[in-house]
């Protein structure tokens, strides 16, 4: 059965292999079996369910909250010879009259609807007849986004919650797969009950996205800006997103970046959600055309958006949490290539996200009791961001450890201080030095101590550093322990070292708008006498950092790159090759009228090059080229690569 799935693979998507977690969802599928795919954006879950539509008898559903996507879907598969179609509000009642009609008449293999359309009468009795003993079939239903079902999550849809009925009310019941990319728990939890699913498979897989390069930065507000202008500049011919936390700072960002860039004809676009639909929505097609390169945006910005050539995702501030974060700087480098994520922080931001928490309102519907625990679940959320923003060890295995990703427990141990861990993040390729600050780490533990860990992080620095401030005054903190013992260190150092203190459970800080610093559980190790004498403390310290870890490679350096680690002879320069292909391409995608990526990716004009194909066979070779495909296109791209050949000899 999975030979067959992969001959389907290989014909209609040109790939030689599943990943991992694909094939087990499609063999359980196959097999007839319920399955819960959990898998971030870009991991390839669509392929979990069109490779079995492809080969089921039938009718598959899809089900999906994203209707704007449903036509770049749709024309996707029919790029490659599928027979693919959607049911949605933006047809015509006459335009979906004929595509239930032709259903029923098998002229497709999968659907794709909204949620809201499982309650239409005239749909169930069509979903009832496919499913019906003289029906054409109904094999599967797949539910995209399946964590919209679940309350806990962010995205509930109470639309979502008839889909179970929906379906015992199938004459005879479909293979129910459903995917999300969210990683509590409780949420996982509640898909595979409020789908009713039965004894589902559950594949979680594919959180490491190998070819993302991870980058945290603490920079002050104006610092930002400037860098990521000059980020943006550098990578002029490349796509990218940048987020803000907040309306007026995408509009400020948007603004300046539009004054600098523009005179080099880059167009930057911006889009929140105050802005009318009519302003998004242009704004979102420009960029998804690559009309404008550079988009800037709050996070209602990119559900649903599947554009693969997103080259980096820069944060300009710090998002709510791991998952959002991963969500958002995941919309980079989806076609495999590598891809950059820059994470830019400063303690504003953490600021920001506990002003968001205590302000906004929880849900009517909770209890008080309820309210509570949702808002301490936001600050337990953040304080796993600021984790991930301080921490010295890999970035990737921090995430990787945070999804709950069992493939990768090989990087998990290796700290980057030993030279180890993921290569391709920030921490992994900057070299540590380590610095004792015990002396420091001691007097900040005494001070807090005797005044009773009443002051935030940045009052207790002040004391430390000798500082002869208003609030030091106020507080009488001139006399406490500990009080200038640090007026040597710089004011960063010694606030590095307080956030080392907390992480490390020496110091804890206290949640709310205004935390303040108490003694955490092992003070005792510094505080007790009796052990005090052993109490050391190390940090580690930023020595040198390699350049490559800020920089996304641009597809003609990999052409180039490629082409050297493959010793075999050729006629003219890759990444030459690469331009003239790409020019094709975009030929191309203009007369099928087409976004260029629909025609084929950078990868697979990549492996064009290394192929040098001068057959159809041989075109097939190439990952990404199926036959429908080679059929279309083919004779123009072999043409080319002939050409190009018989020019450069
Ligand atoms: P998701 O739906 O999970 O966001 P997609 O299905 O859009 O992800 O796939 C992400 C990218 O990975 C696409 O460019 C897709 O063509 C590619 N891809 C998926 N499966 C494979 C595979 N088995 N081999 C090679 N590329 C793949
Ligand atoms: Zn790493």
């Amino acid at each position: 059965m999975i030979d067959g799935a992969r001959q389907t693979l290989k014909q209609y998507f040109g790939y030689d292999s599943f990943r991992p977690g694909q094939e087990r969802m499609v063999s359980a599928v196959l097999s007839g079996e319920d399955a819960l795919g959990v898998m971030p954006t870009g991991a390839g879950k669509s392929i979990c369910y069109q490779v079995p539509a492809l080969m089921l008898r039938g009718l598959t559903l899809v089900i999906s909250p994203l209707v704007s996507l449903m036509g770049d879907q749709v024309r996707a598969l029919k790029e490659i010879g599928a027979r693919p179609s959607y049911l949605n509000s933006s047809l015509t009642p006459a335009q979906q009259n004929t595509v239930l009609k032709r259903a029923l008449e098998g002229w497709y293999q999968i659907m794709y609807v909204a949620p809201e359309r499982l309650s239409d009468p005239r749909f169930i009795e069509f979903a009832r007849s496919l499913a019906g003993p003289d029906g054409l079939g109904l094999p599967l239903i797949a539910v995209d986004e399946a964590h919209c079902v679940s309350q806990w999550g962010q995205d509930f849809r109470p639309s979502y919650l008839g889909i179970a009925d929906f379906i015992d009310d199938l004459p005879q019941r479909p293979v129910v797969a459903a995917f999300t990319a969210t990683a509590t728990g409780r949420v996982r939890e509640d898909i595979a009950e409020m789908l009713r699913l039965r004894s589902p498979r559950s594949v979680v897989t594919g959180f490491d996205r190998a070819n993302l390069s991870f980058n945290v930065e603490e920079m002050g507000d104006k610092a930002k800006s400037s860098w990521i202008r000059d980020y943006a500049l550098a990578h002029k011919d490349e796509s990218g997103i940048v987020y803000c936390a907040t309306r007026k700072a995408v509009d400020e960002l948007a603004d300046e970046l539009g004054r600098v860039l523009g005179p080099q004809k880059i167009r930057v676009a911006r889009y929140h959600a105050g802005m009318c639909q009519q302003d998004r929505a242009a704004e979102q097609s420009a960029f998804i055309a690559d009309a404008a390169p550079l988009m800037v945006a709050t996070n209602a910005f990119g559900m649903g958006i599947d554009k693969p050539n997103v080259r980096y995702v820069i944060h300009n501030n710090v998002p709510e949490s791991i998952e959002a974060y991963y969500q958002e700087a995941g919309r980079a480098g989806r076609d495999g290539d590598p891809a950059a994520c820059h994470l830019l922080w400063n303690g504003h931001d953490f600021s920001l996200r506990r002003f968001f928490i205590e302000k906004d309102v929880p849900e009517d519907a909770l209890n008080p009791e309820e309210r509570a625990f949702a808002r301490q679940n936001r600050y337990r959320l953040l304080a796993q961001m600021e984790g991930y923003c301080q921490t010295t060890g890999c970035l990737r295995a921090y995430i990787l450890r945070y999804f709950g990703d069992e493939g990768m427990l090989g990087i998990e141990s290796s700290g980057s201080a030993t030279g180890e861990g993921c290569g391709n993040c920030s921490n992994c390729l900057t070299r540590y030095e380590v610095e004792d600050v015990t002396a420091v780490a001691s007097s900040a533990l005494h001070l807090v101590a005797a005044t009773g860990g009443r002051f935030g992080k940045a009052l207790v620095a002040d004391a430390l550093h000798g500082a002869n401030t208003e609030k030091v005054r106020q507080f009488g903190l001139s006399g406490a322990p500990g009080y200038g013992s640090a007026s040597s260190v710089p004011l960063k150092r010694v606030k590095e070292v307080l956030d080392q203190l907390v992480g490390r459970g020496y110091l804890a800080q206290s949640q709310g708008r205004f935390p303040v610093v108490g003694l955490g559980p092992r003070a005792d190790e510094a505080l007790d006498p009796y052990k005090s004498d052993e109490f050391a403390f190390t940090v580690k310290k930023r020595a040198s950092k390699s350049r490559s870890a800020s920089r996304a490679r641009r597809a003609v350096d990999l052409v180039r790159e490629e082409a050297a680690l493959d010793a075999r002879p050729r006629v003219g320069d890759d990444a030459e090759l690469f331009e003239e292909l790409r020019d094709l391409r975009r030929e191309l995608a203009e007369e099928h009228q087409v976004p260029a990526y629909i025609i084929c990716s950078d990868a697979t004009l990549r492996g064009m090059c290394r192929k040098r194909p001068s057959t159809r066979e041989g075109l097939l070779e190439v990952s990404g080229i199926g036959e429908k495909k080679a059929d279309a296109y083919g004779a123009a791209f072999l043409a080319v690569i002939a050409d190009y050949e018989a020019g450069a000899r």
